[in-house]
């Protein structure tokens, strides 16, 4: 079967020595320690092997938020690291209806018949607070699903969209170590995840619909300011005119909000994912926006500046979760209290909220 068998129950298969053998760890650290190294090992290796169960099994420990489940995602990572970042990564986004799961499907195909591996992962920040993903859906991509050269994996659910985003890093780290060389990362054109995914890509696609006028509009500003290439999909029978219309338009409005002389210049092209017409221009592009970064040396630069970025949004994300505990709800209900009861000054209460946060790294 060639279907990501990752689900849920999945996650009993994670290695988890110390559970596994409660008597060991309470009488010898050292030997659940010693076991579960060895278990991390395993796993480390069945991912370079390419493994399906194991890739798996894998992405599943990282997404799980799991103290004794971190610690052990951190040792595989760590493995795992020397053999990252070589895939080519690119991010995908648009409006829901755009078109963009018939588009990974549609390109993934391609790519994988040409000889690639592809990992399909999805950012999906309704899944944080569902719990529930309609990104990566396999039932979306019913050709990727069954590929055996892909591997599709829904949006994590992780509480929060920075939680997700981990995951989802974290799960581009497996994937690369086990062989595939091209990480699709789709992600909903609303909200903040575009910047998320806009944030741990190399190329960044927005599939666009025919809009002309006004409903230009429509697209979001900030959207087009972080698009490295833009496809207006769709682009087949009765449409194929507006479309090429539309891709003018935006591309003039393109040249208007970010110059005329910038180093970069999206290209805005047209393409039918249901058909498969156009998507090969639209690959041939993201290479050569990837062939132009690796050109001017910019290509290590951003790689390294999005590893900073996601050091510090991590150590944000870190401290806005201590204050979602229970405990520190409470804290600052009572200092809040007390402030309007002229009890404390604004200050002293938030001193007092701060003072009450855990101090350790992790939430
Ligand atoms: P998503 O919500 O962005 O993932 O969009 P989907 O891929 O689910 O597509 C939404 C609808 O548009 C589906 O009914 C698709 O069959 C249809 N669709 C997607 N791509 C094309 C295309 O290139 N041409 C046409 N005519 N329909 C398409």
């Amino acid at each position: 079967m060639a279907t990501d068998p990752a689900a849920p129950d999945q996650a009993a298969a994670v290695p988890d020595p110390a559970s596994a053998a409660p008597d060991q760890t309470a009488a010898a650290p050292d030997q659940a320690a010693a076991a579960s190294d060895q278990a991390v090992r395993a796993l480390a290796d069945g991912v370079l092997a390419g493994d399906r169960a194991a890739v798996a099994r894998a992405v599943t420990l990282v997404e799980s938020r799991r103290p004794d489940h971190r610690d052990q995602a951190q040792q595989l990572l760590a493995r795992l690291l020397p053999h990252t970042g070589s895939a080519q990564r690119v991010g995908i986004s648009g409006m829901p209806g755009a078109g963009k799961s018939t588009f990974i499907d549609t390109l993934g195909s391609n790519l994988t018949a040409a000889g690639h591996r592809v990992a399909v992962l999805a950012v999906d920040p309704s899944s944080a607070r569902s719990g529930g993903s309609i990104l990566g859906d396999k039932t979306r991509m019913t050709r990727l699903a069954v590929d055996p050269a892909a591997f599709v994996r829904p949006s994590p659910s992780s509480g929060t969209l920075g939680g997700v985003a981990r995951a989802t890093r974290e799960t581009m780290l497996v994937m690369e170590a086990a062989g595939y060389d091209v990480v699709l990362v789709e992600t909903v054109g609303v909200g903040q995840s575009e910047y998320v995914v806009a944030g741990m890509v190399d190329t960044f696609v927005l599939l666009s619909l025919a809009r002309t006028g006004d409903q230009l509009q429509g697209i979001k500003r900030g959207i087009l300011e972080i698009a490295d290439v833009i496809a207006v999909n769709k682009a087949d029978g009765e449409h194929a005119d507006a479309a090429r219309r539309a891709a003018r338009e935006l591309s003039g409005a393109l040249r208007l909000l970010r110059g005329a002389e910038g180093d970069w210049q999206p290209p805005v092209l047209t393409c039918s994912a249901l058909h498969n017409t156009g998507l090969a221009e639209v690959w041939k592009h993201v290479q050569r926006h990837r062939d132009k970064l690796l050109a001017d040396g910019r290509f290590e630069a951003k790689r390294r500046r999005q590893l900073v970025d996601w050091t510090r949004s991590m150590v944000r994300d870190r401290l806005l979760e201590q204050l979602d505990t229970p405990a520190a709800r409470a804290l600052a209900a009572d200092a809040e209290q007390a402030v309007l009861a002229g009890e404390l000054t604004a200050t002293q209460a938030a001193d007092r909220i701060l003072a009450g946060l855990p101090t350790a790294g992790r939430p």
